[in-house]
């Protein structure tokens, strides 16, 4: 949705206090800070509120409001935590993309009611900066001996007209509420390649070592690491089960040259769906192969 407010914070067009972040959901700080860590949640997909979201975005919006929930609590100190959400105008919902707020709660916290506090003391940074969710406990992939300085989302796509022919990537990346797209083209190249060079281009520009979600809807890239196709290649010398040489190797090679300082976590989205990063990246790539027609 283009102008809904809470869209354009998770495209990262206006800066939010992040606490947490996962493919479909993020978290960040009510701006009022009336409450110590009032916390809103949003599905990364536009819906209104409780009444019109699919079953699938309710589940992982409540896992999400759990996980933080349970990590005020386990790790912040709180004792217990309100969480509650608004559904239309009449019950007081001033913005129409889904949200529950968690409002932490201490024993003897002074505070009345969950409504109409005076404002808090620290700024958002302060308090973002003391409770949000460290990306260290998140799965660790077996990588966990790298020293990482910061967190970014990168979404990649490639697309191809034409197998081999005209071809575009895309990668779209997040870090501190900050978003940078980069996008490419060739001529007479293969869907394969393209995905390849979208997560490569994108890792290539991240110049500190990060930890480094990367969301395809590629299987052929994300599986190589999921299913540690790319283990066997190195071992056999880029050979692949039939025993002839792996494609793209040389694009394989960049790939795991791209990786070396990152802490990669690798997710595999459906591609043509509701993602709204994977389809700014498709429409991306496809931009590219116009202009190459041109
Ligand atoms: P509701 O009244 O339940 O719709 O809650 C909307 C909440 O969004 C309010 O508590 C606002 O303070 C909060 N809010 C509005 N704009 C922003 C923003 N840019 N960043 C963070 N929170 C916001
Ligand atoms: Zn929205």
């Amino acid at each position: 949705m283009k102008d809904c407010i809470f869209c354009k914070i998770v495209r990262g067009e206006i800066p939010c206090y992040k606490i947490y972040e996962d493919e479909n959901v993020l978290a960040f700080l009510d701006i009022e800070n009336d409450v110590y860590g009032h916390t809103l949640v949003v599905p990364k997909k536009h819906c209104t509120n409780i009444l019109d979201a699919e079953d699938e975005t309710l589940a992982q919006v409540m896992k999400a409001v759990q996980k933080i929930a349970k990590h005020f609590v386990d790790d912040c100190g709180f004792d217990g935590v309100h969480t509650f959400n608004n559904n239309g105008e009449v019950a007081g919902q001033s913005v129409m993309h889904l949200h529950f707020h968690i409002k932490p709660r201490k024993t003897n916290d002074g505070i009345k009611s969950e409504f109409s506090n005076p404002k808090v003391e620290a700024s958002l940074e302060e308090i973002c900066e003391k409770l949000k969710l460290k990306e260290e406990k998140r799965e660790c992939q077996g990588e966990c001996d790298k020293q990482t300085v910061g967190n970014v989302v990168l979404y990649t796509d490639g697309a191809c007209s034409g197998n081999p022919g005209l071809g575009g990537w895309a990668a779209i990346m997040q870090s501190s509420g900050k978003t940078k797209k980069l996008s490419g083209g060739e001529e007479n190249t293969t869907n394969n390649r393209m995905e390849l060079m979208g997560v490569i281009s994108g890792l290539e520009a991240i110049k500190k070592p990060c930890k480094v979600d990367i969301y395809s809807d590629s299987a052929y890239v994300v599986n190589a690491f999921l299913q540690n196709w790319i283990e066997g290649w190195l071992a056999k010398g880029w050979k692949g089960s039939t025993g002839k040489d792996v494609l793209n190797i040389e694009l394989w090679k960049r790939l795991l040259q791209a990786m070396k300082p990152h802490k990669v976590a690798w997710h595999k989205v459906k591609g043509h769906a509701d993602n709204e990063l994977n389809n700014e990246c498709d429409a991306l790539a496809r931009a590219e192969i116009d202009k190459l027609r041109l």
